[in-house]
């Protein structure tokens, strides 16, 4: 391969149930052949308070991957199972397992601060059952 083989029409809008609105994906696993994951997610600057979906379950793990420009700049209350929610500041990567009811909510968060779901479409080499 000479060239890269890269997605320029990003994001790609996708309907997710217990979303309140369309979820911008950045990988899918159509993309380049075929991927083991998806990641989907965004801006969370203008979020705070704001939950984006209501809790929800997935049949594949998820990784909430949490970004700033400075450390600490943002923050996330993760909600499982309906439990209070167990606060995380960036950056971190919190694991949501398979079937787990889950939502995050912004608590605080700089421009330039992005929460992307990562869904692991196939089993981690790892984990336990
Ligand atoms: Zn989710």
């Amino acid at each position: 391969m000479t060239t890269p083989h890269a997605v320029t029409e990003l994001p790609q809008w996708r309907q997710v149930e217990g979303h309140f609105r369309q979820v911008p994906y950045f990988l899918t696993r159509e993309m380049m052949g075929g991927l083991p994951f998806e990641i989907a997610g965004g801006h969370i600057g203008d979020l705070v308070g704001k939950p984006v979906a209501e809790p929800h379950v997935h049949d594949v793990d998820e990784i909430y991957l949490l970004l700033s420009p400075e450390p600490g700049a943002a923050v996330i209350d993760v909600e499982l199972n309906d439990a209070p929610g167990v606060t995380y500041r960036s950056p971190a990567a919190i694991l949501v397992p398979a079937g787990v009811k889950h939502r995050f909510v912004t608590r605080q968060a700089s421009q330039g601060s992005y929460c992307f779901g990562i869904f692991v479409l196939e089993s981690r080499p790892g984990a336990t059952p």
